[in-house]
């Protein structure tokens, strides 16, 4: 029988994908995972929601007073000058008031508590004069209405407050709370398995043999993989043979959603991660127009979605945060996905080379005049690890870019925007 070379997806793909074709083909080829848990609020926090929340109640659930005051009825500002009315009473919040209130009477009234019948505006108490029961306010200063939270403005009963995809960060807990809402539905929990391959990589703990490094890239993964709320499956390290690392991704792709290696995938005679790849899986592509990190490979092994970051640690943060994390994100089953970026002066001047999106380490800071400029780490080499820790953010060059002066504005990417 001949034998013809069947053509893989590493031979139909463009050698050099841009960033942004890169992020388009990752976004098409990932899902959300199918079902969710339903968990007590307190679990809910970090996670992502997997119903629509349309709310039991409307809020406020009645309508209640902005304010420390008096309560009245506006038909009482109908007056020239000053006004006098009658306190008759005292409203507490959490304590209804029965009596039904007249014109030319008032109540004094706290905020948060429940407007009696017959009042529809509050003064500030700061607004009035007392004597006695006696209250009296200048009638033209004061609207029809105001200082009142009227039932149901806020939200209406059967409207949607949170739709499935958001995040549960804070202000979503204290949402959900107001509506009384106890429990939630919640996407799963996504399994990442991940491991570092490199014949030199020592695990943190034992001394140092020449010729080796510490393996600082599962650290690394670890920490924005458990920022990211996966479950986080460490496989350690395997060394640089082909048995082995098949043995790996055959394992991991039993177990985990996803798959995530670190070195292994460059040019070099012991790069096997990519060779394997294309044994076992599909590879979709390997190469990016970018700095650091252009060797990442994106695929699939079995059910398993697999990305092979480059070795260097800055390399492999970088394509962490600027290809895996959103897709991790969407198959969260998160929709609001935000990737914040604006312009700043750049106080440095830096270079590039044409044709490829530079991720340079960059610091944010406020000059003396209130403005925000960014200033460059210094030295960009994709093991200077060091670079990544004094950043707060990365100064994104586009690939037209060469040369940035002094003063000329760059685009940066707050760090704490991405976790
Ligand atoms: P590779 O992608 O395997 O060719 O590795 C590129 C560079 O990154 C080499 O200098 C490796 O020693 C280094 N490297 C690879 N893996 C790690 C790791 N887990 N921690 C720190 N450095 C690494
Ligand atoms: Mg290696």
């Amino acid at each position: 029988m001949a034998i013809t070379h069947q053509p893989s997806c590493s031979d139909e793909v463009s050698p050099h994908l841009s960033v942004s074709q890169a992020l388009e083909r990752i976004t098409q080829a990932v899902q959300p995972i199918a079902g969710y848990q339903q968990v007590n609020l307190h679990l809910a926090l970090g996670r992502v929601l997997a119903e629509d929340i349309q709310s039991p109640m409307q809020v406020p659930s009645y309508t209640n007073s902005a304010m420390d005051g008096y309560a009245i009825n506006a038909a009482d500002l109908n007056v020239e000058g000053e006004q006098t009315l009658e306190q008759v009473g005292t409203v507490f919040a959490g304590h209804p008031y029965e009596q039904s209130i007249e014109q030319g009477q008032c109540v004094r009234i706290m905020t948060g508590a429940m407007l009696p019948q017959g009042v529809d505006t509050v003064i500030m108490q700061e607004h009035v004069e007392a004597d006695g029961n006696q209250i009296k306010f200048n009638a033209q200063a004061h609207q029809v209405g105001q200082n009142v939270r009227l039932a149901g403005e806020d939200i209406h009963v059967g409207q949607v407050v949170l739709q499935a995809g958001k995040q549960i960060l804070p202000p979503e807990l204290g949402l959900l709370a107001s509506l009384g809402i106890a429990e939630v539905k919640i996407k799963p929990r996504l399994r990442v398995a991940f491991f570092s391959t490199g014949d030199e990589l020592c695990p943190v703990g034992q001394p140092l043999k020449s010729g080796q490094i510490y393996d600082s890239n599962r650290y690394q993964l670890f920490g924005v993989l458990d920022r990211l709320n996966v479950e986080v499956i460490d496989m350690g390290v395997i060394p640089d043979d082909l048995a082995q690392i098949q043995q790996a991704f055959t394992t991991a792709s039993q177990t985990a959603d996803v798959l995530i290696t670190s070195g292994g995938v460059s040019v070099g005679d012991a790069d096997y991660v990519k060779q394997v790849l294309d044994e076992l899986g599909q590879i979709n592509f390997w190469k990016i127009a970018m700095k650091p990190g252009h060797p990442l490979t994106f695929g699939t092994i079995n059910q398993a979605t697999f990305f092979g970051l480059p070795g260097n640690p800055v390399s492999s943060l970088v394509t962490f945060y600027q290809f895996v994390q959103p897709a991790l994100q969407r198959m969260m089953g998160q929709t609001d996905i935000a990737r914040p970026t604006w312009k700043v002066r750049c106080l440095s001047k830096l270079k590039k080379k044409k044709g490829r999106t530079e991720f340079q380490r960059g610091i944010l800071k406020q000059a003396d005049d209130g403005e925000w400029v960014v200033t460059t780490t210094g030295a960009q080499g994709s093991h200077m690890i060091r670079s990544m820790s004094e950043a707060n953010c990365f100064i994104v060059l586009q690939e037209h870019q060469t040369v940035v002066n002094e003063s000329e504005f760059v685009t940066v990417q707050p760090l704490a925007g991405l976790l």
